[in-house]
């Protein structure tokens, strides 16, 4: 791990970057053939009971060092992590000795409730519908913790009946409209990537056919302009996918949702989602300028301009009331974005700071000050999420940087008051189109972080703590196998109320495991994601051994349903990043909601959905 400042392998790296994305093309405009079909994940590409590709996986090895198979992350892949299984046996107790092993198929699965008349209207028009045992079982699940512990070790009491590939947007209107006469659930998909249970079939009183739709088969880049910077996409299409197109011709979406290589634009704007770029390109909302809705009373579209006109200011808009509505009105099938001129340079910064106070009040400095223009993205670990963001280091320790990494903390801590357990970790990244400023903006950024105690922790690091979130969920799988079992909950709040904030959660955390009998006490770290003028996003992660516990999940659900009790009493919002309601959130939204928002909600139900055809999850 090279924690000096290495400007000089910085500056090599950005030139790379650039020379890179010269080669590609950049700024040499060229048009789309319409119809373009953009590559697509296969499910069999990936683990039918875990998150993430299957051939991506972490193992212990003969002597117990820990690494990621496989090639997929630049950054994490092929890698060994030496300081990992010390850090997992000191804090979730894990032994490699004692194994917790998944079953090998799902136990039971019942058999499909089928709507013939539904079938007989859909098929002959050359829909794709399975019912396969397989097929069902992939679609009725996101990737919660407790989805993936339900594949497993246990099961799902209810699945979609069949799952359906519409191909167009007139394919969607057929079903939709056949569901609606004869009386069929539906439950869009995209790419499973939610966290919130959002996909799961309504298990009581739902005796109906349900069809998951599958929309990764609608993946078409539709048009693109130069002139207007914009492009529409069908709904299905992979945000990665469609990013890697964009950056051939110079472009970008920006945002970046850090499960892009799976999601589709579609779930992505039916969660509302946000990415690791948010504060420079805004977050997914902000790029949406259009999108065609199928709900069972029509399709909703803006039709009276053209679809890559600037956004309208008359009257309320429909287009966000769709937006978040987590397929319980009806299916996105196509999508217009403005987009971005790719910024060629990027910069990681990375600075210790002596608490998790401090680091705050940098980065309240840094969003408020508007410090650097071209802050893209922020974050901020704390003491406990620092010793994962060690466990993430792939050096290979020698005697010699032993000896240095031990004189290096006498020195924080005797000149700079750094003190392991009690310091924390702060990155920036900065996305830039003139590489002159680039090393202007770092020195900026140190500047402000030095007044607070900062210690520069150098390029690497920074990155580091930008892409390990791809490699958690394939540790969260893999720590299962160990009587691990760990989780995720986000919010945002106002800056002056952050502390208080993380100190309530962590305590209604700690309260509630040591009732249910978890020993040793869990793992809870804190992240700061999103920086904004007045607060910020905060996500928690928590984890511990249920080795000696009946009912881990029902501990789990009890741990997760308290936190969030306290987040919103302690005036935290319902959820911000990774976002979403779903079921998991159901109740803490509805709380958090007034009485005229859920009339009018409600009333909107009713009118797109008279008979509750999107039935997955009702919100209220
Ligand atoms: C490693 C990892 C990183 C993540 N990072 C981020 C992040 O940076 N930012 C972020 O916001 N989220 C993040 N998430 C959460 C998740 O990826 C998002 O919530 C995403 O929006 C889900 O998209 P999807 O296509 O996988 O949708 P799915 O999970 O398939 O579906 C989600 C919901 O949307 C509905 N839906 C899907 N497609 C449509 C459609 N076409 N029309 C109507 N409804 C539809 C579904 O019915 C369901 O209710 C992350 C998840 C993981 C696993």
């Amino acid at each position: 791990m090279s924690e000096e400042n290495p400007y000089s392998n910085a500056s090599r790296r950005l030139e790379n970057i650039a020379g890179h994305l010269n080669g590609t093309g950049y700024k040499e405009w060229r048009t789309l053939s319409p119809s373009q079909t953009l590559a697509v994940c296969t499910n069999r590409e990936r683990k039918w009971n875990g998150y993430g590709y299957k051939d991506t996986f972490f193992r212990f090895d003969d002597e117990g060092t820990a690494s990621l198979l496989g090639n997929r992350f630049e950054h994490f892949s092929s890698k060994e992590y030496h300081e990992l299984r010390p850090w997992l046996e000191q804090t979730l107790r894990i032994n490699l000795k004692t194994l917790c092993r998944a079953q090998p198929t799902m136990v039971e699965i019942h058999s499909p409730e089928v709507n013939h008349d539904f079938y007989d209207t859909i098929k002959p028009q050359g829909i794709i519908i399975s019912f396969a045992e397989q097929d069902r079982l992939l679609h009725g699940h996101g990737i919660s913790t407790i989805e993936i512990y339900k594949l497993r070790y246990g099961n799902f009491i209810r699945l979609p009946d069949a799952v359906i590939w519409p191909e167009s947007h007139e394919q969607v209107e057929i079903i939709v409209k056949a569901a609606q006469k004869f009386n069929v659930g539906c439950i869009p998909y995209g790419g499973g990537t939610n966290y919130v249970d959002a996909l799961e079939c309504p298990v009581e009183e739902e005796k109906r056919m349900i069809v998951s739709l599958d929309m990764r088969h609608m993946n078409r880049i539709l048009s693109l302009n130069n002139e207007n910077m914009s492009v529409t996409v069908e709904a299905g299409a992979i945000a990665k996918d469609l990013e890697m197109v964009l950056r051939k011709l110079g472009y970008s979406l920006g945002w970046n949702a850090e499960s892009i290589e799976f999601s589709t634009v579609g779930g992505l704007a039916a969660l509302r989602s946000s990415g690791l770029r948010r504060s420079m390109y805004g977050d997914f909302e902000n790029s949406i300028i259009n999108m065609k809705f199928v709900t069972p009373i029509g399709t909703i579209k803006q039709s009276s301009h053209s679809t890559s006109s600037p956004p309208i200011y008359s009257g309320p808009d429909i287009t966000n009331l769709l937006l978040g509505s987590e397929g319980t009105l009806g299916v996105i099938t196509e999508l217009t974005f403005k987009l971005h001129y790719l910024a060629p340079y990027r910069h990681y910064i990375s600075m210790y700071f002596p608490s998790f106070h401090q680091g705050l009040l940098f980065l309240r400095e840094i969003a408020q000050k508007k410090i650097v223009n071209n802050l893209s993205g922020a974050r901020l670990i704390d003491e406990t999420g620092l010793q994962l963001v060690h466990g993430f280091n792939t050096a290979t320790p020698t005697i010699t940087t032993v000896f240095k990494e031990v004189l290096k903390k006498y020195y924080w801590k005797k000149f700079k008051k750094l003190e392991t357990g009690k310091m924390c970790l702060a990155a920036i990244l900065i996305d830039g189109y003139d590489s002159s400023k680039m090393e202007v903006y770092e020195k900026r950024i140190l500047n402000v972080g030095e007044n607070y105690g900062g210690v520069n922790s150098g390029y690497d690091l920074g990155e580091r703590m930008f892409f390990m979130s791809q490699g958690l969920p394939y540790l969260r799988d893999f720590l299962m196998d160990y009587y691990a079992i760990s989780d995720y909950l986000d919010t945002s709040t106002s800056w002056s109320n952050i502390e208080t904030l993380v100190d309530k959660v962590k305590e209604a955390i700690v309260t509630t495991c040591r009732a249910q009998n978890v020993r040793p006490k869990p793992y809870i770290a804190v992240r700061v994601d999103h920086l904004y003028e007045t607060g910020v996003s905060l996500t928690f992660t928590y984890g511990f051994n249920c080795r000696n516990l009946a009912d881990p999940l029902g501990i789990l659900r009890r741990v997760d349903q308290v936190a969030l009790v306290e987040i919103l009493r302690s005036n935290g919002s319902v959820s911000h990043f990774p976002t979403g309601i779903g079921k998991r959130k159901k109740e803490s939204f509805i709380e958090s909601l007034s009485e005229p928002a859920i009339e009018i909600m409600k009333n909107v139900k009713k009118t797109l959905d008279p008979t509750n055809i999107f039935c997955s999850q009702n919100l209220l």
